[in-house]
């Protein structure tokens, strides 16, 4: 049975450009599978509207998407300024962070606030300081208890309340803020299926969601978003702690040398594979399709790549969220993705083995093994949390497509991050075996599956009373 599903999946973004009904009906009937909403730029109202609308107009095309929050997480802002300040090229400017810090006094050196106190103590004379993504930059010459005094190392016009970067500073904020324990209640309340957190720096941010979650006995999964040099040196603790890791490049690409990007992108992704976590790719994709048509012969590139690295998924951002083309931008990472996976196929490629820490690991590689064995097959399996869903997705199979049913709303939702698997909803039988003979009278009478069909067929087996992980190939009568 060929596989007609599209391995990699897909997330995008949110905004202005996709709320309608109409606009959302089109990406997901076009095929995206997760829709993010980043809490950076959104009111308690319009989340609980657009995910009201979302599982609306799911429901009507017939294919529920998941919905992942994006909780903005620790985040230094520059305060408001009067009219943009064009800065120049060794200019001497201050970052205050007290009332009355401001020049100190002197007439000629300009100044912004900036709402992080502790920046003084954080921060050391040499260090460098990024605004507004890192178009304007600044050297720290010395400091005191109210400002921060730099030189302007790369000019530009500074407007109100930009994001700041301090490359490689250990900053002295949480990491799950009160504004991110606002937007999580709600989004809780509305029913997401993923949470985001930005700017984690070790697997303990992790467990302080996670211990959030549990209070509020919620099964929502939290990926990590490594966005800074932190993370990068605690990256195999956060990938075991968290559910699935986002590749955050804007940030990253800020926060360390950028050179230091595709370098860091390929561990995250073998580290997730090894581990078993899914891994999302993420930021300017597809940036000029922002306001183009079609997108650079780089941006292509960089889409197949991330496909030949095998992540779980790839994610826009400005391009739904803004921008001119966003249904194009989806049909064109689905276009991307159905091209380069075929040509894996062709080229047989293998992915790089896992670590099996458990013996039920080593059960779902002999289905995994099996199915390559096997072209034209598929694997079949059931999963109530998910979670041999998401060990036989990162075993990547070569060509099977991974057919797991669950008889959990919420689990379906969220299998639609995993590479390869394509989710059933249904409820389950009492004995394994009747469940089996179900899920396949229904894969036969949708279509997905015709006589002659082979399938590997991974789950419990019930005998003399006690339930056995097994793996059994049956064929279609
Ligand atoms: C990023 O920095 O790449 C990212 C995805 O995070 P955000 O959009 O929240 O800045």
């Amino acid at each position: 049975m060929p596989s007609t599903i599209r391995r990699t999946k897909i997330i995008f973004t949110l905004g202005p450009a996709t709320e309608s009904e109409e606009m959302l009906e089109k990406l997901i009937r076009a095929g995206a599978d997760v829709i993010r909403l980043n809490m950076a730029h959104a009111k308690h109202d319009w989340t609980r509207a657009v995910i009201k609308r979302v599982r609306e107009v799911s429901r009507r095309v017939g294919r529920d998407v998941a919905i992942m929050m994006d909780i903005k997480g620790p985040e230094i802002r520059t305060g408001d300024v009067a009219a943009p300040i064009e800065l120049k090229a060794g200019e001497i400017f201050d970052f205050t962070v007290r009332p009355g810090g401001a020049g100190e006094g002197s007439e000629e050196i300009r100044s912004v606030n900036v709402n992080y106190q502790d920046l003084v103590n954080d921060i050391h004379v040499g260090d460098i300081v990024l605004v507004d993504s890192g178009l304007l930059r600044f050297e720290v010459l010395e400091r005191n208890d109210r400002h921060i005094r730099c030189k302007v190392l790369t000019p530009g016009q500074l407007t109100s309340r930009r994001h700041i970067n301090l490359p490689g500073v250990k900053v002295n904020l949480p990491s799950f803020t009160d504004k991110d324990r606002g937007d999580a209640l709600v989004g809780l309340e509305a029913g997401i299926d993923f949470i985001a957190m930005s700017f984690v720096r070790e697997a303990a941010d992790i467990e302080q969601l996670r211990e959030f979650l549990r209070w509020h006995d919620s099964r929502v999964q939290i990926i990590a978003k490594i966005e800074d040099q932190s993370a990068i040196a605690n990256l195999d603790e956060i990938v075991r702690a968290c559910d699935a890791l986002m590749v955050a490049r804007g940030d990253l690409g800020i926060e360390c040398p950028y050179e230091e990007l595709p370098i860091i992108q390929r561990r995250a992704v073998q580290t997730c594979q090894a581990l078993g976590r899914p891994v999302i790719i993420a930021t300017h994709m597809l940036e000029s399709m922002i306001t183009q048509p079609m997108p650079t012969r780089a941006e292509i590139t960089d889409v197949a790549n991330a496909v030949y690295e095998l992540a779980d998924c790839v994610m826009l951002s400005g391009e739904t969220t803004v921008g001119r083309y966003p249904l194009e931008s989806v049909l064109m990472l689905d276009k991307i993705s159905r091209r380069i996976e075929a040509d894996q196929l062709q080229q047989g490629e293998t992915p790089r083995p896992m670590i099996l820490t458990s013996d039920k690991m080593k059960v779902l590689r002999s289905a995994v093994v099996m199915a390559n064995e096997l072209p034209g097959s598929a694997i079949l399996t059931f999963t109530r949390r998910g979670f041999i869903a998401q060990g036989l997705a990162a075993l990547r199979p070569l060509q099977a497509p991974i057919l797991a049913f669950t008889p959990h709303e919420e689990t379906f939702r969220q299998m639609r991050l995993l590479r390869a698997i394509e989710p059933w909803y249904m409820p389950f039988a009492s004995d394994p075996d009747t469940t089996i003979e179900n899920a396949i009278n229904m894969l036969r009478k949708e279509g997905r599956i015709q006589v002659g069909a082979r399938l590997v067929v991974a789950t419990d087996l019930l005998s003399q009373n006690r339930l056995f992980d097994s793996v059994q190939l049956r064929t279609v009568k």
